[in-house]
């Protein structure tokens, strides 16, 4: 089993049985005992702490010197008296420092107590991590903990290959770029992974809070068979698409996890991020998402492993969904094209091909508008691309073979279909628009790309003269529905999604 561990971090008595309460009430399966922020607890508060968690779920006892990035600033010996206290008061497990053991040997009071023997670093990945995960592993069958914090997501594979070959272990990347070594602990068999009461109490940087790891990040689904998905961006933090996969995960109840990739901007990390997972197997990796400014590196690295393209996001030049099956092979595919022209065609009721030869504005000449210029060319529609800065709208316009005019023109429109691929009327600037109320028609298509706010100046103007419209969300819903039915070869919970972008 694998204990999802809640630590207290409260500096009081009170408030760290209140915190241990709050926790066990939350779902914690293992609580650890932080008795460095308690100050100079008393043997007395020690026993009655262990006693409010004892024959509930096991109880780690920690008192984390500074040297360590602990709390504590008294005396060692006055520190391992608390520590022995706590496993007189029959604590399930002992966190003892690796750099604590003097002479290699453990102190003959703990020779009876089940040990975690940890080793932290606070500023990277230290070179010499292989000798200390060798010193970790001398002391087995006690516990190894090992914990560091990553240069970037590349380095937590190490933490990940830590667990692979010792399942039983703890082993962690702290801060943003090390989310996915805690999310992974259970899926590879770690002996507990941590997570916050809440943001603030917090015993590492980088700590998901319990209630997250519940019920975002599924954790009482995850087993070793679950499979792995992830969306990929920088940044990533403000992504849907966690809570979007993983509820519909849910739903149909899917063997699946769905987590946030922070990589850095470089070609050079995504690539041996990539590589990194490719490489190991038994991670199960199948799927990924990928945004902003990964979508023209993930179109290259399917080009480089001579991986199956779709042959639009070839000619878009971005890539938004990688598949890996079950040969190791990846695919590459662009569901932003995809969703926008479902998009249009459920709204009207017709076919792709019913598109061709109609007049069709593009505003934009951004990666969306390419996208979608390129999805909208593909069945031969009149597309005329709009664009503030003109050289950009002249290049797009000759890489698909349209026509192109200045924003400005836009009062000389004349299409049945306007799509909006800028972000003019988006949140905060609702009251702004793209195009004057007045050349909006009742035989017009509108389509806002923009989904904050769903119904955009543009699109209530459009309703007001009578046209049809499409909204930015249901592009959202339906690009992340086709990634769903790549990633699993099932139906997709439209209205699960619908449901949680609410
Ligand atoms: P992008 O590559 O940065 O392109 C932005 C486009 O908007 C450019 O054409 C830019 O014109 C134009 N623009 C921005 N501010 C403007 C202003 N004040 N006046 C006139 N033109 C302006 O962005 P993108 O990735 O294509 O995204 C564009 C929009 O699509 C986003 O804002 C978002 O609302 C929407 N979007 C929707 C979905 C969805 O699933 N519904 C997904 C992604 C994005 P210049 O060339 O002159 O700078």
């Amino acid at each position: 089993m694998t204990y999802l561990a809640v630590p207290i971090t409260a500096g009081s008595l009170e408030q760290a049985k209140a915190d241990i309460a709050r926790a066990l009430g939350d779902g914690a399966e293992c609580i650890e005992l932080r008795l460095d922020y308690l100050g100079n607890p008393s043997a007395t508060d020690v026993t009655s702490l262990i006693a409010a968690v004892k024959e509930k779920v096991p109880v780690i006892a920690t008192c984390r010197p500074i040297w360590e990035g602990g709390q504590f600033a008294g005396q060692e010996q006055q520190r391992l008296t608390l520590l022995r206290q706590a496993a007189i008061a029959a604590a399930d497990y002992i966190d003892l420092e690796l750099e604590s053991l003097k002479d290699h040997k453990i102190p003959s009071e703990f020779q009876d107590v089940k040990l975690i023997i940890s080793n932290h670093d606070f500023e990277h990945l230290p070179r010499d991590f292989r000798q200390r995960l060798y010193r970790l592993r001398q002391y087995q069958p006690n516990i190894p903990k090992f914990a560091y914090m990553p240069g970037d997501i590349t380095d937590c594979l190490t933490a990940l290959d830590m667990l692979h070959e010792n399942p039983g272990a703890i082993a962690m990347a702290m801060g943003p770029a090390g989310t996915i070594t805690r999310l992974l602990a259970k899926k590879l068999g770690a002996f507990l992974t941590f997570a916050s009461l809440s943001g603030e109490k917090e015993s590492a940087p980088g700590q998901i809070n319990l209630r997250q790891m519940k019920q975002l990040y599924r954790w009482d689904a995850i087993g070793r068979d679950t499979r792995l998905y992830g969306v990929i961006g920088h940044p990533i933090g403000h992504s849907l698409s966690p809570h979007i996969h993983n509820r519909s995960f849910d739903h149909t109840g899917f063997n699946g996890l769905y987590i946030p990739l922070l990589i850095d901007p470089k070609w050079e990390v995504f690539q041996a991020f990539m590589d990194g997972i490719m490489a190991r197997k038994w991670l199960d990796f199948r799927g990924l998402s990928v945004t902003i400014p990964h979508k023209h590196h993930a179109l290259d690295y399917v080009r480089q492993k001579g991986g199956r393209l779709e042959t639009l996001a070839g000619r878009i030049g971005a890539v938004n969904t990688l598949i890996i099956d079950d040969a190791g092979q990846i695919s590459g595919y662009n569901s932003d094209y995809a969703g926008a022209m479902d998009a249009i065609t459920d709204t009207l009721g017709i076919e792709r091909a019913d598109l061709k030869g109609i007049p069709t504005a593009v505003i934009g000449a951004g990666g969306v508008s390419r996208a979608i210029v390129a999805g909208l060319i593909d069945v031969n529609a009149q597309v005329t691309i709009y664009n503030r800065t003109v050289e950009k709208a002249k290049n797009l316009a000759a890489d698909f073979n349209c026509q192109w005019k200045p924003l400005t023109e836009i009062q000389n429109l004349d299409a049945k279909i306007i799509i909006n691929c800028t972000s003019i009327g988006m949140h905060p600037h609702m009251e702004n628009t793209p195009v004057p109320g007045e050349l909006l028609k009742p035989d017009m298509t509108v389509f806002d790309t923009v989904y904050n706010p769903k119904e955009t100046r543009l699109l209530k103007e459009a309703k007001e003269a009578g046209a049809k419209t499409v909204n930015g969300q249901t592009m959202f819903i339906n690009q992340a529905a086709i990634q769903f039915q790549l990633f699993t070869g099932q139906r997709p919970p439209k209205d699960i999604m619908q449901e949680v972008l609410k």
